[in-house]
């Protein structure tokens, strides 16, 4: 079976045949810079010591200092965190932002663990890894089942390391700690300003369009509420636990307010409830939700959602990928057949990155800008990227993802040639 960092390797391999890509920028994009384990000793509750398995994958600096977010999950390996990173190196040339691409880890359920205890392995992750990271350096963020709170942890513990203030080392911040306002939204609402530029060209109303969103987390969330309030029905929403529907849609305001309210009542880092339990609806199982006949269908929950086994049950007209590689490729080739276009991530989750570096210029010169100058900021980038990337689609006859990767390879490939290839050192030259 393929692994995700194969998967991720097959495609670009496929962008390179159309961009004509140096064999001397492949051979750099086909490994990581650096891949570190570290282990990272959680002192419990109960005063019993446990170690879990922490990752951090430096892929390539060339445009930047490294820039990614720290994912807890179970699932979180290696060859994941080096797919992640490889990502996020495309999506920060694709919306031209001067970062490279990095990501990191830990393997655990912290749905698990007690607020104290995701402290100590938040600052036991940082600890581990303080020599990696920096502001000119490698610049972390959150990701899934990390949030503002835990990116406190962690700029605090390297603050506290590193004996000065150095906010630029993290982003994501909550506002109160040097975070940037916007942030929280910035995927979700970059999502929709990507979607908006694709409705333009397709004649696609808000009013008349139908929207399904697997995963109701951070990005799922602010992308339902702002989807809602530019008019779009969404009428599906999902997370780990199930699946609701209303034909006549949901105001995903309320069912996001009571999901949370236990979290809000007991200080929990996570919610324990579903939507299933926050909204009176339809339930649906979650594999139901990506059936849907909905105009998009919007995934924005973890990698691997639609593959080969079913992209052929898929009946909406398009996909937008909020998540991280929710599409496989061999679904990509199903889809494309059947004639529905892919919204790719690098291109429809790149505003949570957008605004993190908003955040970072915010940190090192001290000024702090308005949430509406954040949020021109981030519409006026969204929107040349998204338009440039679908009129290549178009004048290329390619796939979104394939133009997206072009974009990307054409800023990543003149800054390897341009910081120098070494020819100069090659024998004969
Ligand atoms: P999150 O942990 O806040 O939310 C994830 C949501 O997905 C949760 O509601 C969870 O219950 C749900 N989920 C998990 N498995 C599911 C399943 N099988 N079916 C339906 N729902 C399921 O995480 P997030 O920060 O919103 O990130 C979600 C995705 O977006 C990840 O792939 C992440 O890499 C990507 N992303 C996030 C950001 C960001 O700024 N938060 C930026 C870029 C990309």
């Amino acid at each position: 079976m393929s692994t995700l960092l194969d998967d991720a390797h097959s495609r670009l391999t496929e962008a390179y045949r159309l961009a004509e890509v140096p064999d001397e920028v492949q051979e750099r994009l086909q490994h990581p810079r650096l891949a570190v384990t570290v282990s990272i000793p959680l002192r419990m509750d109960d005063g019993s010591l446990r170690t879990f398995a922490g990752y951090r994958v430096q892929y390539d600096d060339t445009r930047g200092p490294f820039k990614g977010g720290i994912r807890f999950h179970p699932s979180v390996a290696p060859d994941e965190v080096a797919a992640l990173a490889l990502w996020m190196t495309l999506k920060c040339a694709v919306v031209g932002l001067p970062f490279g691409g990095s990501k990191g880890g830990v393997a655990v359920d912290p749905k698990q663990l007690s607020r104290l205890e995701v402290e100590r392995l938040s600052r036991g992750y940082l600890r581990a890894l303080a020599d990696l990271i920096g502001p000119e350096r490698d610049i972390p963020a959150p990701d899934a089942n990390t949030n503002p709170l835990i990116m406190a942890w962690m700029a605090d513990e390297y603050a506290t390391l590193h004996r000065r203030h150095v906010p630029a080392v993290i982003t994501g911040k909550p506002v109160h700690l040097n975070g940037s306002l916007g942030r929280e939204a910035a995927t979700g609402r970059g999502a929709l300003q990507v979607l908006q530029s694709w409705a333009a060209r397709r004649g696609l109303t808000p009013g008349a369009t139908t929207v399904a969103v697997q995963g109701f987390g951070n990005a799922g969330y602010h992308f339902a509420r702002l989807a809602c309030a530019a008019g779009y029905r969404i009428v599906g929403l999902s997370d780990s636990k199930g699946a609701i529907y209303s034909a006549a849609g949901f105001d995903p305001d309320p069912i996001w307010r009571r999901k949370h309210r236990n979290r809000e009542l007991k200080g929990m880092v996570y919610c324990d409830a579903s939507v299933c339990e926050a909204a009176q609806a339809d339930s649906l199982s979650n594999e139901e939700l990506l059936q849907l006949p909905v105009d998009i269908l919007v995934l924005a929950a973890l990698e691997n959602q639609i593959t080969e086994a079913n992209a052929g049950a898929v009946q909406a007209r398009q996909i937008l990928e909020i998540a991280n590689g929710p599409v496989s490729p061999g679904a990509d080739a199903i889809l494309a057949e059947r004639g529905i276009p892919v919204i790719p991530d690098v291109l429809a989750n790149a505003g949570g990155v957008t605004v993190s570096h908003f955040e970072w210029v915010q940190n090192r010169t001290g000024e702090y800008w308005e949430e509406a100058t954040v949020n021109d900021k981030l519409a006026a980038t969204l929107q040349r990227e998204a338009q440039y990337v679908f009129e290549q689609a178009e004048q290329r006859g390619i796939s979104l993802r394939a133009a997206a990767y072009l974009h990307a390879l054409s800023r990543i490939g003149g800054a390897i040639r341009e910081r120098g290839t070494w020819d100069y050192f090659n024998a004969g030259a």
